[in-house]
């Protein structure tokens, strides 16, 4: 049997599952609306099982899809046949150099387990998306983002070195613990953000910095988002803060309701968040002072203890939980330039009188990245399809108006294939599929991501 080979190599019954045995969650992203199939599924525990596993599936032009935690917004592990590779037992901390400020780790170790490692070290590993629970491997496959970018930048900044097995086996070790390079075209930088296209992460050596020792969050009250979005600007030209995130009253109720966490200032209709960190208490005490002065008269709450703080991050954390708690939803993960978000908000405002279907509107304002949940409520699969379809429409065609893109950190997937088509000139696509081709010509590994956006 063709299995046979992988059974034997891995010699391992639990990291081997064949047909129907492999759970539906190995068949889904992390919106499970959508399932693949797959012939196995395999969880190697060393590069050189990966290496031998893909040799294999390139002999025998066998589909492969790597997965993390399957925590992706836009179908990228939904699998396409053949193997789903399964990179969550090769979670081990390799190294801490406190030397060179790099840490070395295998692809499944979680952001949080990574997190929480260094910063018992009084290290930092500042990219924070919103699921903590998601992989490294992951998090570098889709460049992601998160509430600290505003400061501190996504994840391909804090990538210094990777190992990486191509689709015919071959590994690679791309990159190095020096700061400064510019040796070479950057084959890291084409690996990250290609959503497992090119090639399987198997390690990733990852730069950290100094904890900030002190850090502080106000919650400010507008009485309209308009108000709130208009002083996105001043804040921005009087200090970089760690995060700056905007939520409407309605939204931050679903939260409430969902985490139990009674939010401040309950009179506001939007509210601003802001984090501020830095070196001790007088500088975080500094920033408040400008950043209050600028803004003039505003309402504002600074919770007082750890835990009160906790409790609002865990409020805006959990909002695309409390939406899905209530009704199917379709992310939106859309970026405009930071100056046309109260033009995209306002938009999306027209838009859901239009259509009838409800949006709601949070996101990384420092960024400019805003993220939608349309919901479903009790449209049936014929209407929620028709209107989604001129939902996504009008969003993705204003976004590309304003001068912004369809995706600011979760990806194309197979989810926005359509929307990157429009967004992206047919010479850049089919340079990418040039490319797509020199690391993968039998067209094995995660090839439903991208495929239609490359062919057009
Ligand atoms: C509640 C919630 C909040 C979220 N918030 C954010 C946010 O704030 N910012 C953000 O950017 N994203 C966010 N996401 C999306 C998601 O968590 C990220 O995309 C995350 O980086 C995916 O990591 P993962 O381990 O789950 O990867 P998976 O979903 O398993 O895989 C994602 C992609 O990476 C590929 N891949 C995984 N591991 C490897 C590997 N070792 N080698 C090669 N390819 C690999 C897969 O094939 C796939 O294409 C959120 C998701 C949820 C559910």
């Amino acid at each position: 049997m063709q299995w046979q080979y992988l059974s034997d190599l891995i010699n391992d019954a639990n990291r081997v599952i064949i047909g129907q045995a492999i759970e539906h969650f190995y068949l889904t992203d992390g919106l499970k609306q959508t399932f693949g199939e797959a012939d196995i599924l395999i969880f190697p525990k060393t590069t050189q099982e990966v290496c031998a596993i893909m040799q294999f599936a390139n002999t025998h032009q066998i589909n492969v899809t790597s997965r993390g935690a399957g925590s992706n917004l836009v179908g990228s592990t939904i699998p396409n046949h053949g193997i789903i590779l399964d990179l969550s037992l090769m979670n081990n901390i390799i190294e801490l150099d406190k030397e060179t400020f790099t840490v070395t780790v295998q692809p499944g170790v979680l952001l949080i387990d990574l997190q929480q490692f260094v910063e018992k070290q009084g290290l930092f590993y500042p990219p924070d998306p919103g699921e903590k629970r998601s992989t490294i491997g992951g998090n570098i496959s889709t460049n992601a983002g998160g509430m600290r970018a505003v400061k501190y930048g996504v994840t391909r900044d804090y990538v210094q070195a990777l190992e990486v097995v191509l689709p015919n086996g071959t590994l690679l070790k791309i990159g190095s613990k020096n700061i400064k390079d510019n040796t070479g075209l950057s084959l890291k930088n084409l690996f990250i953000g290609s959503e497992g296209t090119l090639g399987v992460i198997t390690q990733c050596t990852l730069k950290v910095i100094a904890k900030p020792k002190a850090s502080e969050t106000l919650i400010l009250g507008f009485d309209s988002i308009e108000k709130a979005i208009a002083n996105i600007t001043t804040i921005l030209q009087t200090l970089t803060p760690t995060a700056l995130e905007f939520v409407e009253r309605k939204v931050a109720q679903w939260g409430e309701q969902y985490s139990g966490v009674t939010f401040p200032l309950p009179q506001a209709k939007a509210y601003l968040i802001v984090m501020l960190d830095g070196m001790d208490h007088d500088d975080i005490t500094k920033q408040r002072q400008n950043l209050l002065a600028v803004l003039g008269k505003v309402d504002y709450v600074i919770p007082q203890t750890a835990e009160e703080t906790q409790q609002i991050w865990a409020v805006r954390g959990s909002l695309v939980r409390a939406v899905e708690a209530v009704s199917q939803q379709d992310p939106i993960d859309i970026v405009v330039p930071i100056n046309r978000i109260a033009d995209f908000i306002a938009y999306t405002k027209q838009l859901e009188q239009q259509t009838q279907v409800r949006m709601l509107a949070f996101g990384h304002a420092g960024d400019g990245n805003i993220h939608l949940c349309i919901l479903r409520d009790n449209l049936d699969d014929k209407e929620w399809s028709r209107k989604l379809k001129m939902v996504h429409d009008g969003l993705y065609q204003k976004c590309l108006e304003f001068g912004g893109l369809p995706s600011a950190e979760h990806g194309i997937g197979t989810a926005k294939v359509a929307y990157f088509n429009d967004a992206i000139p047919l010479e850049n696509r089919q340079i990418m599929e040039q490319i797509k081709q020199l690391f993968d010509p039998k067209n094995i590994l995660n090839n439903r991501v991208y495929r239609q956006m490359i062919n057009p």
